[in-house]
């Protein structure tokens, strides 16, 4: 179709343009000649460069042969009237209103096309976000806790449907609650973004089976629709493995600078220590029994061997020696452990039992080193219990563990001493040098254990010791 356009301001621009622009399907239309008074108009300047041809007077254009639609863009209904009245008959002619109007629906067809290829980037992105193969458990929240949508990873967790989820409140499926999530272990993320307006993050701790402690950080990104938070997106992640693994790697690196310190401190004392006592020894020789340096040089000698006790538990401490494992039987140890005990525990009045179970399978441990561990808590709790009360030592074998426990009657260990008691140089007794459950909390890990407390203050304590079983630890 070859058109003529009449008039050449923005409008003829703007024609040429489409015209050029865009692939047609049933005509294939062309300008052909463009007509104004103006030979400056941009319409015309334009066509003039691309060798199309143009005139200042439009009735030039009636007696051409090479036209096929006349499109009036000047506005004047005279001249469109003009031009219906003498073009030839076999030429159509169009008014610039009706241009206007092929122009609006062509743009508002454009701006459909294209919000609609928005829509489906949208869609795309967030049926990948939703569903897609993110571990991550992903929700997203309206601004008054209504789930929105949640993933598979997070659905399958709960072992629920979507459309079990969908309009009910996050922390009723989530938190088992009836209102929404607060407090300093339970921070509600989402009010936080309603606060802000911003992304946060937090960490929930929950407590799960056992009493053990469950870590969950949670980013939330809000939703803004025109300025307004209209929902948040929620993704979370249960980091409890990350969070532990940290909390040990700090441990360790404490014990180890704390153990290099001892090593090398107590090296520096015992000599000193040496000198002190034998000194004290031989002036106590020259001076009569009765007399009161006598007595004072025994002070000093007492307190030196005290120090000197406190050096070798610093020495035993720092030891980095290396277990020498071999297969060994647990009962056997904690009967020899218990026949160098007993001495103190019937000084006591305490009755010190044992309940083994039988058959248990030899661990790869050393001999000494677990000894030592269990001398180190019997002697805790005889010092922990009155006269008259007891102590229990028994093994038994739970799933791929073998569980050691050394029971008291005693006074109990505080909630806020709880956490401190196997840290280095922590003690509640006068004399104690608060090293003997940190040296046993390091053998305990060095052969693959773990050694935890349980305590009520007024009824005793137990040590649990879990060794894994060799072979076990899958089943
Ligand atoms: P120490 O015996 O030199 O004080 P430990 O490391 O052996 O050092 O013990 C640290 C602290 O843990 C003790 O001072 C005591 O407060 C507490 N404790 C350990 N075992 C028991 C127990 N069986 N009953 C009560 N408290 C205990
Ligand atoms: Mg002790």
């Amino acid at each position: 179709m070859r058109i003529a356009v009449v008039g050449a301001g923005n409008r003829c621009l703007h024609l040429m343009e489409i015209v050029e622009k865009y692939q047609f399907n049933l005509i294939s239309p062309v300008v052909v000649a463009v007509a104004d008074i103006n030979p400056e108009a941009v319409g015309y300047l334009r066509a003039k460069a691309q060798d199309i041809f143009v005139t200042t007077d439009y009735n030039t254009l009636f007696s051409r042969n090479d036209i096929d639609l006349i499109v009036e863009l000047t506005g004047s209904m005279d001249i469109y009237n003009d031009i219906l009245a003498r073009k030839p008959r076999h030429v159509r002619a169009i008014a610039h209103t009706t241009a206007v109007l092929f122009r609006e629906i062509e743009s508002a067809s454009s701006l459909f096309i294209q919000t609609n290829q928005e829509l489906n980037e949208t869609q795309t992105i967030c049926k990948a976000m939703i569903n897609g193969p993110i571990l991550d458990d992903v929700m997203v929240i309206s601004t008054d806790y209504r789930i929105i949508n949640m993933n598979e990873t997070y659905l399958k967790k709960l072992g629920l449907k979507r459309r079990d989820v969908v309009g009910r409140f996050c922390y009723e499926i989530t938190h088992h609650k009836d209102k929404p999530c607060s407090g300093e272990k339970h921070p509600c993320p989402v009010d936080q973004v309603k606060k802000t307006g911003k992304p946060s993050t937090t960490t929930h701790t929950h407590i799960i089976q056992d009493g053990q402690k469950q870590f969950v950080s949670m980013a939330c990104y809000p939703l803004m629709e025109d300025g307004e938070l209209t929902g948040v997106i929620e993704v979370s992640k249960d980091v409890t493995k990350d969070v532990e693994f940290e909390k040990k790697m700090m441990h360790q690196e404490k014990m180890v600078s704390i153990g290099r310190l001892s090593a090398g401190v107590a090296h520096e004392i015992n000599n000193p220590l040496t000198t002190i006592l034998t000194s004290a020894m031989l002036i106590q020789e020259d001076v009569a029994p009765d007399s009161d340096i006598h007595k004072e040089l025994s002070i000093i000698g007492n307190e030196a061997l005290r120090c000197r006790k406190i050096v070798k538990s610093l020495l035993d401490f720092a030891r980095q020696s290396k277990a020498f494992t071999k297969m060994e039987s647990i009962n056997a140890v904690i009967q020899e452990s218990m026949v160098l005990t007993r001495k103190q525990a019937k000084f006591k009045d305490i009755s010190l039992k044992a309940d083994l179970a039988k058959n248990l399978p030899d661990l790869s441990i050393d001999r000494d080193q677990i000894q030592q561990t269990i001398i180190n808590l019997t002697l805790n709790a005889i010092e922990a219990t009155p006269t008259g009360g007891q102590i229990q030592i028994s093994s038994r074998q739970t799933h791929s563990h073998i569980e050691i426990r050394v029971a008291d009657t005693g006074q109990g260990i505080p909630a806020d001493h709880l956490g401190k008691i196997f840290d280095p140089f922590f003690t509640t007794k006068e004399n104690g040098t608060g090293l003997g459950l940190a040296i046993t909390h390091g053998i305990i890990e060095q052969h693959g254990g773990t050694i935890t407390a349980e305590s009520t203050v007024g009824k005793g304590t137990a040590f649990i010791v879990l060794f894994p079983v060799p072979g076990e630890e899958t089943k």
